[in-house]
Order: C-alpha cells, then sequence, then structure tokens
C-alpha cells in the first residue's frame, strides 16, 4: 500500500496524527528533500529506508515505488505542505492506476493556511471578498493565458502565490494593473519554520522590502484587501442572525 501524505508546512507538529502513524509504520519512506522537515523521521521504524526524492526522477521514483510495492513494503510518499498544491503527484497517481497499485491521500497544512495563520489574517472577510485565488506566475512551468496574474487581479479577491518570490518585480508590475497601489501585501518566508520571516507592506513597496530581507524562495506572497482592518462582522455569530445551530434573538429574522 502507498500512503500520499502532506507533511505540512514545515514545523513538524503541523503534521496530521494520521500522516504520522502512517510514517511510523512504513518500510520505505520517501520524501521531497527540498522542503519537507526531517524531524518527521524522529520515530520511524528500525530499518526503515529514507530516500530524498530531491535528485530522483519520476522514473526513478517509480521505479523505488513499484519495487518496494512488489516486495509487500509500506511505502509513505511524503510531499510538502499538502499534496494538492504544486506537489507533482498526478504523474505519480496516473502511473500507479496504470500498474493497478492502490494509494490513499493523507492531506496536510498548505504553506497558503500556516502563512496566513503566522500572519493571523482571514482570507474570506465579510464586505470584502469572499473569494481567494490560489496561483503562481508562469516561471519554467507555463501558465494558461486565460490565468494570467492581470487577468486574476482583476476580480480583486484575496490572493495566494506560490512558487513566484524570484520574480516579485514582475508580480507586483502585473497586479497593479487592477488592485490599487496602496493595496495591502505580504510575504512569509518559510511559515512556521524558525526561520520564518514576514513583511507586510503595500503593493507599491513590497518588492523592495523583500530584496532588502534577502528573500528569494519558499516564500508565499499574499495580496488584498482580507490583509486590512476594515471589514463587517460575520453573519455566523451575529445576534440577530439564526442559522442551523443558533436561533437568532430577534423575533422578527
Ligand atoms: N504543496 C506545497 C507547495 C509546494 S510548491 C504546499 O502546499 O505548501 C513550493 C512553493 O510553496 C514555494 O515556492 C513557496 O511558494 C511555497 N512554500 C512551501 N513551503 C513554504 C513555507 N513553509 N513558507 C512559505 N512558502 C512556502
Amino acid at each position: 500500500m502507498l500512503y500520499f501524505i502532506g507533511a505540512g508546512a514545515g514545523d513538524p507538529e503541523l503534521l496530521t496524527v494520521k500522516g504520522k502513524k502512517i510514517i511510523d509504520s512504513s518500510d520505505i519512506i520517501i520524501y521531497t528533500g527540498s522542503l519537507v522537515n526531517k524531524e518527521l523521521f524522529t520515530d520511524i521504524k528500525e530499518g526503515a529506508k529514507l530516500i530524498n526524492s530531491a535528485p530522483l526522477n519520476l522514473d526513478e521514483v517509480l521505479e523505488i515505488i513499484f519495487d518496494s510495492n512488489s516486495k509487500g513494503l509500506n511505502i509513505a510518499r511524503v510531499h510538502t505542505g499538502d499534496p494538492s498544491m504544486y506537489g507533482a503527484v498526478r504523474e505519480q497517481m496516473a502511473a500507479l492506476d496504470k500498474a493497478g497499485i492502490e494509494y490513499e491521500v493523507i492531506p496536510g497544512v498548505s504553506s497558503v493556511f500556516a502563512g496566513a495563520a503566522a500572519i493571523k489574517r482571514e482570507f474570506t472577510l465579510p464586505g470584502v471578498t469572499q473569494t481567494l485565488i490560489l496561483t503562481r506566475m508562469a516561471g519554467r512551468t507555463p501558465v494558461p493565458e486565460s490565468e494570467d496574474i492581470e487577468n486574476l487581479a482583476k476580480i480583486q479577491a484575496s490572493m495566494a502565490i506560490f512558487l513566484s518570490i524570484a520574480n516579485i518585480d514582475k508580480l507586483v508590475k502585473k497586479l497593479m494593473t487592477s488592485y490599487p497601489k496602496e493595496t495591502p501585501a505580504a510575504v512569509v518566508y518559510k511559515a512556521s519554520w524558525p526561520e520564518q520571516k514576514i513583511i507586510i507592506s503595500t503593493l507599491e513597496n513590497i518588492a523592495d522590502k523583500v530584496k532588502e530581507a534577502n528573500i528569494n524562495k519558499t516564500a508565499i506572497i499574499y495580496v488584498g484587501r482580507f490583509l486590512a482592518d476594515e471589514f463587517e462582522l460575520s453573519k455566523l455569530y451575529d445576534k440577530c442572525f439564526g442559522h442551523e445551530f443558533r436561533e437568532a434573538k430577534d423575533a422578527w429574522r
């Protein structure tokens, strides 16, 4: 059996209980070495094999999986954050489907949420926006034209941008085609790691601050009015607004 496991953003305690149990009982653990915290592996089984997939290509990873599976070994395939965001898991799943190997996916705390926790913000504020766009700028991996940052910026939603910190100047230029230059922007470097850094600024000034702080990788960029302090109170906890679990206090509602 193979499990894809979301390792969480960095802090080993952000791994789910389920993910930890599976890692600790696996025979073969293949992890994305560039970002997965090695402290996740302090309680693994004696004799378990730890393999860093960073220097391997897809075929080499699959070979290890097929070989281990044919020996009846339990395999944990550990990806950073949550596997569903830029995890390159689907290509592995397709090969497993073809080979008739069963697998399950255990979610993890994506860096997008670990970063929001670090800056103590909510993406969906009443009266501001109810939408979060998760995206990246085109790099070596292209992005469909319809999803170009300039197009997404027109929506004026909360945005969380992965894999783009090295091109922050270009990114900001594209965002400013729709967002006003004073729109709040934030960058979280290595969210939940001891070396975490937080930068809070405006769209106009964020690029300079990022460069001053020498941040050029492993960071997530947030843009939108959700970072500011103006919003309406929620309906969920409004005393005049009843719902499934609580009756409204005002009889007329
Ligand atoms: N599956 C991962 C994303 C992998 S792509 C997840 O859910 O988080 C790698 C990108 O994710 C990095 O370029 C960066 O934009 C972001 N990232 C990963 N870990 C991060 C962290 N601890 N803090 C901030 N950004 C992080």
